[in-house]
């Protein structure tokens, strides 16, 4: 029975149409990487690399990260692992690094803007990472809270640098769209970017004004709102100029009727917490994508999130 459920799971999510949609985990840990896989994952789509400076009182050097980097790879076998770079500001307050205090961090020197900021924090990861990707492994590298072209070319002219000094093979090289400013420009960011991951969590976040951590606004903060999904929209129509794949790996993604919705919207890769997958995958297993893309055509001309979630019963009632 056991042996059952754990095939179930490791079945990709291919819509009743026979389109295939990547299912990714959110996975910090390599200790946690069989239990994402267990759970059908086909690929960690999102390392939060902060969490390795977060959980410890002082900053991990180059030699230690590439071993955590290389034990990901390894737990994941052959399977695609994109790292994120360092994203501190925000929520993720690091107390070791003594960054200056800001009136608002989450509109402050946070993310890539730390990074450029900083090479003493981005220079050690990207060796740390372009050494481990010497050892083979299916490695990409993602910035976080990219609002600017400039700020990408800047990253990945240091990536290259980096990589040629080391020898060590080239990596996709992709971005968070987590800024509105993001989405609106992806097709000038398309241009330099392998791909596209969405992280909804910021990009409704800055949309709707509203603090992701504010318990008060908690039920308004809401990623179906249909401004979130029109940016998302424009963030797929974007990609596609360059050809690049969009993903999620923001909360959205391990929704159900949210994974339904994306799908629909043209996204092609959905990372989530481990738990959520086989959830998802069975309700993307149980539509068309010819029915999706209506229900997201639906969404977009909803007036609110509200009004999109109750398009979920009738979804469900008519089989997408
Ligand atoms: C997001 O913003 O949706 C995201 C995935 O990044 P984080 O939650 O780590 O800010
Ligand atoms: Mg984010």
């Amino acid at each position: 029975r056991r042996k059952a459920q754990e095939a179930e799971r490791s079945r990709p999510a291919i819509t009743t149409d026979g389109h295939q949609v990547a299912i990714a985990a959110n996975v910090n840990r390599p200790d946690s990487v069989p239990f994402a896989l267990a759970e059908g994952a086909e690929g960690v789509g999102l390392m939060r690399t902060e969490f390795l400076f977060l959980e410890r009182g002082d900053t991990p050097g180059e030699d230690e990260q590439e071993a955590i980097y290389r034990a990901m790879i390894e737990a994941l076998g052959n399977k695609p692992l994109i790292v994120r770079a360092l994203d501190i500001g925000g929520d993720k307050q690091v107390p070791h690094l003594d960054l200056p205090k800001e009136e608002n961090p989450f509109l402050g020197v946070r993310g890539a803007r730390l990074l450029l900021r900083r090479p003493d924090l981005l220079d050690p990861q990207l060796r740390a990472l372009y050494r481990a990707a010497r050892h083979g492994g299916d490695l990409s590298i993602m910035f976080p809270m990219i609002t600017s072209a400039w700020e990408l070319q800047r990253l990945r002219a240091r990536c290259e640098e980096i990589r040629v000094e080391l020898d060590a093979p080239a990596v996709p090289i992709g971005i968070m769209i987590e800024v509105p400013a993001a989405a609106v420009q992806a097709a000038a960011l398309a241009e330099h970017a392998d791909f596209f991951s969405i992280g909804t969590n910021d990009l409704t976040q800055y949309t709707l004004a509203i603090d992701r951590q504010n318990p008060d606004l908690a039920a308004e903060a809401d990623s179906l709102h249909p401004a979130v999904l029109r940016l998302i929209a424009l963030t797929v129509e974007g990609a596609k100029t360059h050809d690049r794949w969009v993903g999620v790996c923001g909360g959205l993604a391990g929704d159900p009727f949210g994974a339904a919705l994306l799908t629909g919207l043209g996204v092609t890769e959905l990372s989530m917490t481990p738990r959520d997958i086989p959830a998802v995958k069975a309700r993307l297993r149980g539509a068309s994508l010819a029915d999706l893309q209506d229900l997201a055509r639906r969404a977009l001309a909803q007036p609110g999130a509200a009004e999109v979630r109750a398009l979920d019963h009738a979804a469900l009632d008519g089989g997408a």
